[in-house]
């Protein structure tokens, strides 16, 4: 793959303040596959001044000229997916599949539903109000755009989570400033690419490659800040982001648990189990990190994960069919896994499956299984994000949700029972933005259910209402259109109308009933 510094780069105001380039591998091969520019802090103003310009002119388009852009992106994902599995394999080193379902599907619902959905989302409420003091008068919450939206992006998912939350901001009316993963930048600019062949205006969505320095300068740039990362750097970004009072929504990291009741579906859980914590490499916010299993079911349960875990393919993902598992995408994080494992194994679990570092080049990481695990091992405790699933056995219900509930994160949850109204009665009891029953991952994929995280998990939400109203200023009018020329209650004021008013909050309010 060529260089594409020329795509990203905008000319730096200062030769010598240009940065070295970075180099993207392949981490299925290690093979060097592109450069990209770290931008500084000054070509970042320099993309922000450019972004607020074009602004204005955009959000004049309407929703209705803003969608047209939408729905031809839309098209042209569809028409070019094998383009944009391919770039997104090559830098993720994930399986095709996974590229294809859970990146190109996600990429083009998403256009088609925000340019649908932007003007019943953001169309102006009449607002009805109890007040005596606004009888008359018109009311109206109404959703502007902020202006110049940031949005900072991790390595998993370069399409969905760093491209996706780009969409409702543009359908909003903004303009908007994407910081790629530095290891993961590709995808992003061929999505930049194929806004400007779609007719999007010049400056209206850049990318700012980088590393975390030039996320940092971003923060300082923007309206507000779209992160989706670490809960360590979350933190960083609010803190910085608090200094200029700018708004921030934060997707973080999870350690989703599973509970595996004894009327489960086995075979069902076991699938769930199997798929959704191996599925990208294990490197899912919302994957599957820890399951909860009965004892009535546990044997049963283990056997079928296992067998199921033996008959994963693992390699190098060179096109449709190739493997089930790819490879990991981030250097540091295939260590941060193999500790969890060592850890878990040096305090009494079994790996029944895996339990390694698979054979380079490449960043790979066996698909492991572990058994006999408990919550003072790292396994249960952190956040994994590799292809691992360590299964804990538990007396009963009230066990499984104190010990699922026993996190300080709460991204999402699932619960397995053939009863439904008890799996929901349990999901309910989950402290976790997101809960599925008898499924698992699947609202992610239902654009109308936000979804978000509690705890250390974030702060706001993607998708729903949510998704888009946050990228907007929400400006309350009041109109008045009859009226006399002077207010009752203004100057000069009187023991009259002074007595008026307490009689007005008596018989209003003074009635210790509800209305
Ligand atoms: P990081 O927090 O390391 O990085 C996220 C982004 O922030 C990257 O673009 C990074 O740049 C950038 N960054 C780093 N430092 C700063 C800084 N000081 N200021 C601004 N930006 C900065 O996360 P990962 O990329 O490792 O992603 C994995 C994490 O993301 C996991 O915890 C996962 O759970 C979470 N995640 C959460 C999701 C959700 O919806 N809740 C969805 C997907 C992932 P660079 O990479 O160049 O250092």
């Amino acid at each position: 793959m060529a260089s594409v510094e020329e795509q990203a780069a905008p000319q730096p105001a200062d030769e010598s303040a240009a940065r070295a380039g970075i180099e993207v591998e392949n981490p299925a091969t290690g093979e060097v596959i592109a450069t990209v520019p770290d931008l500084t802090a000054e070509q970042v103003r320099e993309l922000a001044a450019r972004g607020r310009a074009v602004q204005p002119a955009w959000e004049a388009l309407g929703f209705e000229g803003r969608a047209r852009v939408l729905v031809r992106a839309q098209k042209w994902l569809t028409d070019n997916a094998d383009r944009v599995i391919q770039t997104i394999v090559s830098e993720t080193g994930k399986a095709w599949e996974d590229a294809q379902l859970a990146e190109v599907f996600y990429g083009a619902n998403a256009f088609g539903f925000w340019a649908k959905n932007a003007p019943k989302y953001l169309a102006d409420e009449k607002v009805k109000s109890s007040s005596v003091l606004v009888k008359g008068k018109k009311l109206v919450l109404r959703y502007r755009p902020l202006g110049l939206i940031g949005v900072i992006g991790p390595w998993n998912y370069p399409l969905t989570n760093s491209f996706g939350d780009c969409i409702p901001a543009l359908a909003a009316g903004n303009s908007v400033i994407l910081k790629p993963s530095e290891i993961t930048p590709l995808t992003s600019l061929l999505m930049a690419e194929a806004l400007r062949e779609c007719g999007l205006p010049d400056g209206v969505f850049q990318v700012a490659t980088g590393r975390g320095a030039t996320g940092a300068a971003l923060v300082d740039e923007v309206d507000m800040i779209m992160f989706t990362g670490s809960t360590a750097t979350g933190k960083k970004v609010m803190q910085q982001a608090a200094e200029t009072l700018t708004p921030v929504s934060l997707e973080l990291g999870g350690k989703d648990p599973m509970i595996v009741l004894s009327d489960a579906d086995v075979e069902r859980a076991a699938n769930h189990a199997l798929y959704y914590g191996m599925f990208n490499g294990g490197q899912t916010c919302i994957s599957i990190e820890r399951v909860y299993v009965e004892a009535p079911v546990y044997d049963e349960f283990v056997a079928k994960v296992t067998e199921k875990a033996r008959a994963l393919r693992q390699g190098p993902p060179t096109g449709p069919g190739t493997t089930d598992v790819g490879s990991m995408t981030f250097p540091p994080q295939l260590d941060v896994v193999d500790r969890h494992v060592q850890d878990a194994l040096a305090k009494g679990a079994r790996a029944v499956v895996g339990g390694h570092r698979g054979a380079g080049p490449g960043l790979w990481y066996e698909p492991t299984v572990l058994v006999d695990v408990d919550h003072t091992m790292d396994c249960m405790r952190e956040e994994t994000f590799g292809p691992t699933l360590p299964i804990m056995k538990v007396g009963d219900t009230e066990e499984a949700i104190r010990l699922a509930n026993d996190s300080p994160y709460g991204l999402a949850a699932s619960v397995f029972s053939k009863d439904v109204a008890r799996g929901e009665a349990v999901a309910r009891r989950i402290e976790a933005g997101a809960v599925c029953v008898n499924d698992a991952v699947a609202n992610y994929t239902a654009l109308e259910l936000p979804m978000g995280g509690a705890k250390a998990s974030g702060l706001g939400s993607r998708h729903g209402a949510g998704g888009i109203r946050k990228f907007c200023q929400h400006q309350a009018l009041l109109v008045s259109r009859f009226h006399l020329s002077k207010e009752p209650h203004m100057y000069p004021y009187s023991a009259k109308m002074t007595g008026r008013f307490g009689k007005l909050i008596k018989l209003l309010y003074g009635r210790g009933k509800r209305d």
